[in-house]
């Protein structure tokens, strides 16, 4: 048995990272970046004019011209005009290039048209390139725009169409195969005897899987049969990267996983986890075709802690995610320390006060097998084995991911 944290040790030290492959902007939402990307032209790549209005020489605004005579229209996606007569102005548009000669601009609001000139209000507050976004104010050109090591949001790929680079380098995805055992399971499309239950858990983690970005290639159900796990495990182990089993590594008559693991020549590192719930919890890895194995226990609570504390970071890693994950919420109300010095993982329930303050309440739930109440739950905090007081930070992991 090993503590939570030689767990997650002992497994991050065995993982490799994954190749890289170039896939287009389109689809790169939630890859993990592994190269840096420069910026191929500075940001904003000329004066771009950040309000409708006039362009003028701030110089004449400050010997106190208020009257301006419309030199003409510069439109966003038109090449730069130039003010011809000092003591004009030219329309312009957002986006627009300033016109050569103008070093201010004055949105519409603060202008009237009279008598063919534009008239400044009187009280207006401006100054040198007000409302311009001038030329490389962001970035220059050749610096760089994104970091390698970062998970993809909608923010970096604006910047990556930006700077024109259309497609990204980004670790490949792993093949990852998700397997439940159990000989009462049936799917839940059937209707089960009174002695049998649907089987629930390969959904709930296919889909924490592919809301971290990570799809799954094959979906499996094997009965409580040494000779079946142990046939399947062989074509398993040489096609997918990562093998995620539910049930079966306990310490039942009919728990054959480890063995059929063993008999397959996966190395366990670890069986048995110092935490609660989710203690049968196996770490395994195939010393010649390096496939990563995952034994969750079957209970639905504790397969899908393990699968959000230990799993998906793991995934993450191997894909080059430099920043941790880890989150933490502030607790509101004591945990008292485990009897047997286990780390416990609960669900809590994310609240605000009046104040606007969030912390974790932990969710009532009827006892280790009830799922259920993880749907009033918004993730789970990991409590050290000397428990956690009221207004104590601690790890949170949330349902709906990074
Ligand atoms: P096991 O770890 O195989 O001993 O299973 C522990 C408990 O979890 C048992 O009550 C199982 O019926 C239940 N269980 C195991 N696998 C699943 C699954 N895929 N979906 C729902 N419940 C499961
Ligand atoms: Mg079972």
């Amino acid at each position: 048995m090993v503590t939570v944290h030689e767990a997650e040790t002992l497994l991050f030290d065995k993982l490799t990272p994954l190749s890289p492959e170039r896939v287009s902007l389109s689809k790169a939402c939630g890859r993990i970046l592994l190269e840096p990307i420069l910026a191929d032209r500075a940001l904003p790549p000329f004066d771009r004019v950040a309000m409708d209005g006039i362009a003028v020489s701030f110089s004449q605004l400050e010997s106190g011209r208020h009257r301006f005579f419309s030199n003409g229209i510069q439109r966003a996606g038109e090449p730069c005009l130039q003010l011809r007569d000092s003591e004009g102005c030219l329309e312009v548009m957002t986006g627009a290039p300033l016109p050569g000669g103008c070093d201010c601009v004055i949105p519409y609001e603060d202008v009237e048209f009279i008598d063919n000139h534009f008239l400044v209000k009187k009280r207006i507050q401006t100054s040198f390139l007000k409302n311009v976004h001038p030329l490389g104010a962001d970035i220059k050109a050749g610096e760089g725009a994104l970091e390698p090591g970062i998970r993809l949001l909608p923010t970096h790929l604006a910047v990556a169409a930006a700077v024109g680079a259309t497609t990204l380098a980004v670790s490949r995805q792993p093949a990852i195969g998700v397997i439940s055992t159990g000989n009462e399971l049936v799917s839940p499309e059937t209707i089960p005897l009174p002695y049998q239950i649907r089987q629930s858990n390969s959904f709930a983690i296919q889909s924490c899987l592919i809301s971290h970005g990570f799809p799954v290639r094959t979906n499996r159900h094997l009965r409580d049969n040494e000779e079946i796990i142990r046939d399947a495990l062989g074509m398993l182990l040489i096609t997918h990267d990562v093998l995620i089993f539910s049930g079966g590594v306990s310490k039942g008559r009919f728990d054959f996983l480890p063995d059929a693991l063993k008999d397959g020549k996966v190395h366990i590192v670890f069986h048995g986890v110092n935490q609660k719930p989710g203690k049968p919890f196996l770490f395994g890895i195939h010393p010649s075709c390096g496939a990563l194995v995952f034994g969750l226990p079957g209970n639905p609570i504790s397969c899908l802690v393990a699968l959000y504390r230990y799993v998906v970071p793991a995934l993450f890693r191997m894909s080059g995610l430099v920043k941790p994950l880890e989150k933490r919420v502030l607790m509101s109300e004591t945990v008292m320390a485990a009897k047997n010095g286990f780390v416990r993982f609960l669900p809590v329930k994310l609240v605000g006060d009046a104040s606007g303050r969030w912390s974790a309440k932990i969710t009532n739930s009827n006892g280790s097998g009830d799922f259920l109440s993880l749907t009033h739950s918004d993730g789970f905090v990991e409590v050290p084995a000397e428990g956690a007081s009221n207004g104590a930070w601690l790890p949170y992991f949330s349902w709906s991911g990074v």
